[in-house]
């Protein structure tokens, strides 16, 4: 499998460094408030990447984290005057259902930063030990990236360029040494923190958001990982300094390899609450959205280009999403009994483009396309009669591999209501078949097909069916 790292700036072929297992960190949610579906857009792209590792072949021990400490939610439960828990409670709780309602498959691990703090120190500890960390004049623990001399490798940018800082104000008007050094350890601010803090061997305070994520990784997976995700935001300086923090810690390798997933933008425009085109899950399924064509939406484009959400490409998710049922309903309905045989060097020719595409990058579109090859290749062998019950049971267990990987094909068997009057009109038209009353079934037949149904007969006996459904 071909991957694009992002610290090489190439496409890389990838194998785990250990046996057949690969280890895999995601940064995760800060749970101040809901998910946005731009949060999504990464979450789902790292699901498909945890997916098709899945269908290569290889075995996946995902992280996530769940950043429960930061200004943000520390901001949220003092205003509401609660603890911390019981301000990121809901929010991490309404995460878990959006990612459920986006069929996104759960990680092995999710920890919560509040859980980490004593692995934090340590990475600390050591970091001021080796003579990489310092005590600011605020008594905030700092990382002087000075003494990391790779320090930018990541996202390509070059210390000197860091030095002022982006807004140019002098060093000495800092608490830290250097403008881009960055905290580790906030010392506690009884003002601006409220209750809330821990202590440590540098103090009362908490830990910076970047160590989060480093102790929380390499305590779980180890000090060096096979593959980091994020979304582009987080390249710099998150990851940067994640990398600073591991490596200047174990002065091993951190990560083999980086994985960015593009900005999603709603109608071309970068998305925000003053211009009205902010969308969260939530706001979508209020339109009578499902979780489903949200995901299919998501999906689409590749991981490494922007992503422009709109409502027609909604809609266009719905349909496509429709033509895959309509597909499905139709190859339930194959009764034939007698092989075309165009149909398996069909399947087998998906097969191959459709990995073939996933293999180089993730390269969705050929995936999709494969897909939709084949739903155009198979209706028209329908068409022409040339496909066995058999042949739709194959072509049926093709979808469900493919859906282990996409999880957006609409397999689940539908319960459609059909109306009671016209279950009873199918009861009183066999009834009437029975005793040879040939008007009246016609009739009761009649009455089904103008409201919209017909009448199917299958191995189990004739069943009323809606119309619409039932024909590609
Ligand atoms: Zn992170």
């Amino acid at each position: 499998m071909k991957l694009f790292n992002t610290e090489s700036r190439q496409k890389e072929e990838f194998t785990p460094s250990e046996g057949n297992t690969v280890r895999l960190y995601t940064c995760g949610p800060t749970v101040y408030n809901f998910a946005h579906i731009g949060n999504f857009r990464t979450y789902v792209f790292e699901d498909l990447l945890r997916r098709t590792l899945k269908f290569l072949g290889m075995k996946v021990i995902q992280v996530m984290n769940i950043t429960d400490i930061d200004d943000k939610t520390l901001k949220g439960a003092i205003e509401k005057n609660i603890t911390l828990k019981a301000f990121t409670d809901p929010f991490t709780a309404a995460f878990f259902e959006d990612l459920g309602t986006l069929n996104i498959e759960p990680a092995e691990y999710y920890p919560h930063a509040t859980d980490y703090i004593p692995q934090m120190i340590d990475i600390i500890q050591t970091l001021i030990d080796k003579g990489i960390a310092y005590k600011g004049a605020d008594g905030s623990i700092y990382y002087s990236i000075r003494h990391f001399p790779s320090y930018g490798r990541l996202s390509h940018l070059h210390l000197d360029e860091l030095k002022t800082g982006a807004s140019g104000i002098m060093v000495d008007e800092y608490d830290k040494e250097s403008a881009s050094d960055f905290v580790l350890w906030k010392s506690y601010d009884p003002a601006r923190d409220g209750k809330i803090f821990w202590e440590s061997p540098f103090g009362l305070g908490r830990p910076g958001w970047h160590i989060e994520c480093s102790a929380m990784a390499m305590s779980i997976l180890g000090e060096t990982i096979d593959i980091h995700v994020g979304g582009v935001d987080n390249m710099f300086p998150h990851h940067e300094n994640e990398i600073a923090q591991s490596e200047g810690c174990t002065g091993k390798r951190f990560v083999r390899l980086w994985l960015h997933s593009e900005h999603l933008l709603v109608d071309h425009k970068k998305m925000s609450k003053s211009l009205g085109n902010f969308y969260t899950l939530r706001d979508l399924l209020k339109r009578n959205y499902t979780g489903t064509q949200v995901r299919y939406m998501l999906l689409q484009a590749h991981y490494r280009t922007q992503l422009n959400f709109t409502m027609q490409g909604l809609d266009g998710a719905v349909s496509a999403l429709e033509r895959l049922s309509a597909f499905i309903d139709r190859l339930r309905a194959i009764d034939e009994t007698k092989d075309g045989g165009a149909v398996a060097p069909l399947l087998q020719e998906t097969l191959r483009a459709f990995t073939e595409g996933l293999s180089d990058d993730l390269n969705i579109s050929l995936a999709f396309a494969a897909l939709f090859d084949l739903v155009r290749g198979i209706n028209l062998l329908c068409d022409q009669g040339r496909v066995s019950h058999k042949e739709a049971q194959e072509t049926l267990a093709l979808l469900e591999k493919f859906n282990g990987v996409l999880g957006v094909i609409p397999l689940e068997e539908k319960e459609v209501a059909v109306p009671r009057e016209l279950q009873e009109a199918l009861e009183k038209r066999e009834e009437a078949r029975r005793t040879k009353n040939w008007a009246e079934a016609d009739k009761q037949r009649d009455l089904i097909t103008a409201a919209g149904y017909f009448i199917e007969d299958t191995p189990k006996g004739p069943r009323v069916v809606k119309t619409q459904i039932a024909k590609c």
